[in-house]
């Protein structure tokens, strides 16, 4: 395998967004072909309701993620606040490793902490408050437990709802706030931070407690791919795919 790693996130996969669906699939086969390890950090799916939902486009996703873990590359996934219910099938039928919400990675010596972004954001309280409601096993458990076409509209219902709140809130609220990130380095012992949800993209040079620290913020899958590299030889390089 090549000495690569590769992180995307927010692709937001649907019916609604054809054209991103195949850019994915394009970058599977080929960008993606013969890396060590792809993480996806969460927002893969626009909107997921459950690992026995196999419409598309999750039927060619996960078939396209199975052709490459097969052909040896390891694939870890992260929940984004939009596909939380990815559970313990689709890693089955894909050969993906699920990610904790926080998880402390190897970068050729270097550790890394990788986080959907969401829980960065603590300035939209309300948004945390009902974060923690929807996160709860129970919860979890009693969604699952409607018959899918239930389950797609209130899927349908709560992207309504989400678009609308969003245009209430203000953009600071929803950026990532300076103090959770350093709180989170520090509790980590890192000094690289790699994150999307915020549709955002940077690279955030930052000091913490007098050591040099970076935040890389990924960015939306919309008109273009986004994809952050980390090659062991050639180091870090942010590419975006037709
Ligand atoms: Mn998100």
């Amino acid at each position: 395998m090549r000495p690569e790693i590769l992180f995307i996130s927010d692709l937001h996969l649907g019916t609604t967004r054809p054209d991103v669906t195949r850019r994915f699939l394009a970058f599977i086969r080929n960008r993606a072909q013969g890396i060590e390890r792809l993480y996806i950090l969460g927002d893969l799916f626009d909107a997921y309701i459950g690992d026995d939902d196999n419409s598309s486009p999750n039927r060619e996703v996960k078939a396209a993620l199975k052709q490459l873990s097969e052909s040896g590359t390891a694939i870890f996934f992260q929940h984004g606040n939009r596909d939380f219910l990815v559970g313990e099938l689709f890693c089955r039928e894909t050969g993906a490793s699920l990610l904790g919400d926080h998880a402390l990675i190897d970068l050729y010596g270097e550790p890394a902490l990788l986080t959907h972004g969401d829980l960065l954001c603590t300035d939209d309280v309300p948004y945390q408050v009902a974060r923690v409601r929807v996160r709860s096993e129970a919860w979890k458990r009693n969604a699952l437990s409607k018959p899918l076409f239930i389950r797609q509209l209130y899927a349908r219902w709560y992207r309504l709802k989400s678009g609308l709140d969003k245009r209430k809130k203000s953009q600071e609220i929803m950026d990532a706030n300076p103090e959770a990130v350093v709180e989170i380095m520090r509790r980590f012992g890192v000094r690289k931070l790699i994150h999307g949800h915020t549709h955002r993209p940077n690279i955030h040079d930052l000091e913490i407690d007098g050591i040099p620290a970076r935040r890389f913020v990924l960015a939306e899958w919309d008109t273009c791919g986004a994809v952050l590299s980390r090659h062991r030889d050639l180091g870090w390089s942010v590419e975006r795919t037709a």
